[in-house]
């Protein structure tokens, strides 16, 4: 049975077809600047030469066009009719406090999706486009919205609430959301099988570590705090975010370069993380760390306070938990580098963290990456976010 999986940004539309019984993917590709000059689309079937076109996309329902054409196009195509796609699998990034779960998308949930777009709006409304664009051209296939929110919904209020007035979040329901949640979620659910144990008995800590990134503690399969918050700027050092800061800096440089509010918020979405703090040698990691091998002194510092950051964030986890049985690596820096993990574990040995230096060595690569005898496992697992949306839009229409 084949699942589309489709990821849409303001200006892309990542997608997977995947077959749900052997979980094999069938094609993925994606639609690059949508609504710009020069976009482009690449489509890999699995086995074949890609397909990658300079073509005018103006909007995401032309997009989706060219993509179900290709799909079903008699030289290029995986597939004789649109009628073989069973479902369509949505990522949408913030559900609020409505979506606990994945869900069949109706009238009702677009609703919620556009209500929810005041927490995320360039997020949301993307992919609100998308289900849109979807919806015109399959009218009658069912559709899913799986939210990166939607794992940590069962945070405690404790874990979730800030220190602000309550009446906030009464008021707005101004608290703590987290993203990444379907990433965070695989990468629990498959470390438990790697380690044979049921994800019942243990306690993880999830670094998701990728141009976004945030942590997450997972108490007996479930999340129990993470590092974003209302937002995606909460947290982990990033590519270009800030992470965590004390709002006063806000106040203070806004006064001193007189900015205002909304481009102080884009210093620390667009011009912070390890692009502001090596003095703008890159967001990209690769960078960051040729240049830090060199010893760049820039490099140096802005990873050096990207690995602390992860490190501070563990404790804070392991104690949240009253203990952890394993440390899971993942997304683009975490699956890939095996400096960073090597760092971030340097400050862990008071947990009995110790790492193997051979097995560490992997790239993109299940594995466990300590020593026998370390008390918690480090783990590697490479994420992947469009299995788990088509693992979730199969189970949401087989209960149909
Ligand atoms: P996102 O989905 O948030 O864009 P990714 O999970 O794709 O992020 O991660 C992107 C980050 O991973 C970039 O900083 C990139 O430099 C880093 N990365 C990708 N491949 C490698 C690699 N082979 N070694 C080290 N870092 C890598």
């Amino acid at each position: 049975m084949d699942i589309l999986v489709i990821n849409c940004g303001s200006s892309s539309l990542k997608f997977q077809l995947i077959d749900v019984e052997t979980e094999e993917v069938i094609v993925k590709g994606i639609c690059e600047r949508i609504g710009i000059e020069n976009s482009r689309f690449v489509f890999q079937a699995s086995g074949r030469n890609t397909v990658d076109l300079d073509i005018s996309m103006k909007n995401h329902a032309d997009s989706m066009k060219i993509l179900l054409t290709y799909l079903t196009d008699p030289q290029h195509g995986v597939i004789s009719s649109l009628n073989e796609i069973a479902a369509v699998g949505h990522r949408v990034v913030h559900g609020g406090e409505r979506f606990a779960s994945s869900t069949i998308i109706d009238e009702t949930v677009i609703k919620a999706i556009e209500e929810c777009a005041e927490l995320a709006p360039l997020h949301n409304m993307a992919n609100l486009t998308g289900i849109l664009a979807c919806q015109e051209m399959m009218p009658d296939t069912p559709m899913v919205a799986v939210f990166d929110t939607a794992f940590h919904q069962t945070m405690p209020e404790e874990a979730y609430l800030y220190g602000i007035p309550f009446s906030y979040y009464e008021k707005y329901k101004i608290r703590k959301y987290g993203f990444h949640g379907t990433s965070h979620a695989y990468v629990a659910d498959r470390t438990a099988k790697i380690l044979r144990k049921d994800s019942k008995e243990l306690k993880l800590i999830v670094c998701h570590l990728g141009n976004g990134a945030s942590i997450t503690a997972v108490k007996h399969g479930k999340s129990v705090d993470t590092s974003m918050g209302l937002t995606p700027l909460e947290g982990l050092i990033m590519g270009t975010r800030s992470g965590d800061i004390d709002p006063s800096v806000l106040e203070y440089i806004g006064h001193k370069e007189h900015k205002n509010l909304e481009e102080l918020m884009k210093v620390l979405n667009q011009s912070s993380g390890l692009l502001g703090l090596s003095g703008g040698v890159s967001s990209d990691f690769r960078d960051i760390a040729t240049a830090y091998e060199k010893g760049d002194s820039n490099a140096i510092r802005a990873l050096n306070a990207f690995n602390y950051r992860v490190a501070k964030y563990i404790g804070a986890y392991a104690a949240a938990m009253n203990g952890v049985d394993a440390i899971c690596f993942t997304a683009g820096i975490g699956e890939n580098s095996a400096l960073v993990r090597e760092l971030i574990c340097n400050y862990l040995t008071y947990l009995g963290v110790f790492l193997d230096h051979d097995k560490n060595e992997i790239r993109g690569k299940e594995q466990i990456i300590t020593s026998d005898q370390s008390k918690v496992k480090v783990v590697v697992i490479p994420t992947n976010e469009e299995l788990m949306i088509a693992r979730e839009t199969y189970q949401k229409i087989t209960e149909l």
